[in-house]
């Protein structure tokens, strides 16, 4: 058996956790084409011929792809989907056609530690590992209560693994692999204050650089997790901010208000070398006002951010009608997230400020997809916020 990771053309840095986890418990290997795209084929070198690929909503449509040619060279293969352990990892779901091979192992302390040796890009992981470029992956717990309408990860069960096992790895990890970094990869990392500052201090002793990169939830962020997390080594964090308009967090059900981001973002700022903030354009309700407050937001408190762009689909992958009324229909088959995945590094933006038409010309360029997923949003229209950011961003210095 073979498992193979298709191309979702992000996170190149991250491993997926759902085969990681799934090979080790088989010994399998990995062709993993995200981080390793080329050759893209490599798959057909295999002597095996019992697939299975895990696929997210990111790259269904090259996991579609792969299938089809895996058939066609070898009609009598068996191709499968991953199904298990892990049902959603960065917000994207884990899905399933077919045929699928299934893992019952709960999220918990019974899981192997995640032997990434068996993907075919294993080389370049350790490499970046122990250079301190790239993070080590650490899912300590799944799952999330909230109801945030646009996540994938909302109302699911709560899964933990015990704080002491997941040290045990981070330690694995660094007698084995030597790595020096370590990013959070949990749904929601701050749900328990408990657990936040018990990991604080038992991570403390392993002298490891680490980040939060998923979203935390500024409303259970206080000074006293602030100043754990950063004595332990915490470095950067993130919130899922979402929006600046409290109109429209009440409308996506994220149970917080502006006042608490705020607040949770001047908590964070003194403390972290960097803060960064969520931001979803388009999200139902919105108006281009509110996404321009967005941009404002950012600007006013100096965090770096991440942008995506809202494109609504279900866990069976369907587009929802918002989406359909306004899109002249995007077909299922074309990657919906990973189009939105194109998420924009912030860092550059701040440079705005600074300057200057290229810079807002950049900016412009990296935006193009949002006019695409957005056809009420004309180009002169967008040159007219963008005037509008620009200025107010000026006035505001
Ligand atoms: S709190 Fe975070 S993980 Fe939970 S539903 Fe909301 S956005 Fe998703």
């Amino acid at each position: 058996m073979i498992f193979i990771n298709p191309d979702s053309r992000t996170n190149k840095d991250i491993p997926n956790l759902a085969v990681s986890y799934a090979t080790t418990v088989y010994r399998s290997r990995v062709i993993d084409l995200n981080t390793m795209p080329d050759p893209g084929d490599r798959f057909y070198d295999e002597k095996e011929n019992d697939y299975v690929l895990s696929v997210q909503s990111r790259n269904y449509g090259h996991a579609r792809k792969i299938k089809e040619e895996i058939l066609l060279k070898r009609p009598h293969a068996s191709v499968r989907t991953l199904k298990g352990i892990l049902d959603i990892q960065c917000c994207y779901p884990f899905v399933t056609f077919d045929e699928t091979l299934s893992i019952d192992i709960p999220f918990s302390d019974h899981l192997p530690f995640p032997d990434y040796s068996l993907l075919d890009s294993f080389q370049i992981f350790l490499a970046k590992w122990q250079s301190g470029e790239w993070y080590y992956p650490l899912m300590t717990s799944i799952g999330c209560p909230f109801q945030c309408t646009y996540c994938m990860s909302r109302r699911r069960v709560y899964k933990t693994r015990s704080v002491d096992n997941c040290i045990d790895e981070l330690r694995h990890a660094q007698v084995k692999w030597d790595i020096k970094k370590f990013c959070i990869m949990d749904d929601c990392f701050n749900l328990k204050k408990g657990r936040v500052l018990e990991f604080a201090a038992k991570t403390k002793p392993l002298n490891l650089e680490w980040i939060c990169s998923n979203g935390l939830r500024a409303d259970l962020f206080d000074e006293e997790i602030a100043d754990a997390i950063r004595a332990s080594g915490c470095r950067h964090l993130s919130f899922g901010a979402e929006s600046a308009s409290d109109r429209i967090l009440e409308r996506i059900q994220k149970g917080e208000t502006l006042a608490q981001i705020e607040k949770a973002v001047s908590i964070a700022k003194p403390r972290f070398d960097s803060v960064n903030g969520f931001f979803i354009f388009g999200l139902p309700g919105t108006t281009m006002e509110d996404d321009i407050e967005n941009l404002c937001f950012i600007l006013k408190h100096g965090i770096n951010a991440h942008l995506s762009v809202y494109v609504p689909f279900d866990k069976g992958l369907q587009i929802d009608a918002i989406f359909n009324k306004t899109s002249s229909g995007v077909p299922l088959d074309n990657d919906l997230s990973s189009q939105s995945n194109r998420m924009l590094r912030w860092a550059e933006w701040i440079g705005i400020r600074e300057s200057s038409l290229p810079a807002i010309f950049k900016y412009m360029c990296r935006l193009i997809f949002l006019i695409k997923y957005r056809p009420g949003l004309l180009p002169k229209q967008f040159l007219t916020i963008m005037r509008m950011v620009y200025a107010k961003s000026l006035s505001s210095n």
